[in-house]
């Protein structure tokens, strides 16, 4: 049996942040540009995910920061194969897709990963620039470039769309790229990818945040319906993305609504960050996550982690996007995005 919060909510997914670093530097998200101290090594992370599989997570997405400049990244996927045994159903990861060459995602998918989600906030050059932090368009070309070659790499490899193991997430803010809507879904729909659009988050506090800045889903969706006509498959449960199909019968589109429309009330999702520090919510505040490197020194009995982690999950209630939308405020002290992962 699964751990249960103090809302009835069972533990289900590990979101683990494998690096702080990033290859980009995109505004809304605005990572570190070095590790903190105390990085997990490979053992330590298979004990956390070992853990959280015992404690009734089936699933474990690997992200970051940028986790294709983790080296061990396939290493760590090979790892934990063993546990698909022990209840073990999925293992994502999400990529902003630079990094992504053929032989990389062909490793990746001998190594066992089952699911491939890349990031394209925009399909000209200068939208690119603008949402990556890059400093001209020339950068926003190579970018895009290596972004859609990344998204054919991966399908060469056996991530097949048509499975939903390969998508597309792209974050879209009033005033930015929300020009880019139509190109997005247009690349997508060619493609055979369901792209899922996520609401601007008042994640991390260096983003300067603001609500006006969010262009909420239902905007996104009504607007992409009057070009090409939708209906609602509606949001799988514990899922983050209302889906979409489109009538033409061309795919799916996906929106994450966490702003707008706030889906804690069957969030089953664990973070722990490249150092070790465990979040139970993605807008937890800086600080108030619990370190669980003293479980993971050598000497320590397994059991011990589970019962921290255990204790953690169980003793859970938060539910910050519901009283966002009670307040109608967000507050300002948020843990950082490449921290928690997404
Ligand atoms: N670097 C990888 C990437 O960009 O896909 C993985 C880490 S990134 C933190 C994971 C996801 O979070 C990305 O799809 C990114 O667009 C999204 N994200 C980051 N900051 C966000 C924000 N403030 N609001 C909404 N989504 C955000
Ligand atoms: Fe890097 Fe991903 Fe954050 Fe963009 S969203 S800066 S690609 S970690």
């Amino acid at each position: 049996m699964p751990a249960t919060d103090t809302r009835g909510r069972p533990l289900g997914v590990l979101r683990l942040s494998l690096t702080a670093r990033c290859n980009l530097a995109c505004p809304y998200c605005l990572p570190d540009g070095q590790e903190p101290p105390g990085l997990l090594t490979l053992e330590q992370r298979l004990q956390v995910i070992q853990a959280a599989v015992a404690l009734g997570a089936h699933s474990l997405r690997l992200t970051g920061g940028e986790p294709l400049l983790h080296p061990p990244l396939d290493a760590l996927i090979a790892a934990v194969q063993p546990l698909r045994t022990k209840g073990l159903r999925e293992i994502a990861l999400t990529s902003n897709g630079l990094l992504l060459s053929a032989e990389r995602a062909l490793r990746l998918r001998q190594a066992g990963l089952d699911r491939l989600t890349l990031s394209l906030d925009g399909t000209n050059a200068a939208s690119v620039a603008t949402m990556a932090g890059l400093k001209d368009e020339a950068n926003g070309a190579r970018a895009l470039k290596q972004v859609l070659a990344a998204i054919e790499h991966a399908r060469a490899a056996g991530f097949d769309p048509a499975t939903g193991a390969l998508k597309l997430n792209a974050v879209i803010q009033q005033g930015r790229n929300n020009d880019q809507l139509l190109p997005l879904a247009a690349l997508a729909r060619e493609r055979g990818l369901e792209l899922r659009l996520i609401e601007y988050m008042d994640v991390g506090n260096r983003n300067g945040w603001v609500q006006s800045d969010v262009l909420p889903a239902a905007t996104m969706i009504h607007s992409i319906s009057e070009r090409w006509p939708l209906e609602p498959l509606g949001r799988p449960g514990h899922s983050t993305a209302s889906r979409w199909r489109f009538r033409d019968g061309q795919g799916s589109v996906a929106v994450v609504a966490s702003v707008t429309q706030p889906f804690c009330g069957d969030c089953n999702r664990l973070r722990v960050t490249a150092d070790g520090i465990a979040y139970t919510c993605l807008f937890a505040a800086a600080g108030h996550g619990t370190d669980l490197r003293p479980w993971l020194q050598p000497g320590r009995e397994p059991k011990a982690l589970k019962q921290v982690i255990g204790a953690l999950w169980r003793r859970r209630s938060d539910r910050y996007s519901e009283e966002r939308q009670l307040r109608s405020t967000a507050r300002q002290d948020h843990a950082e995005m490449a921290y928690l992962g997404g």
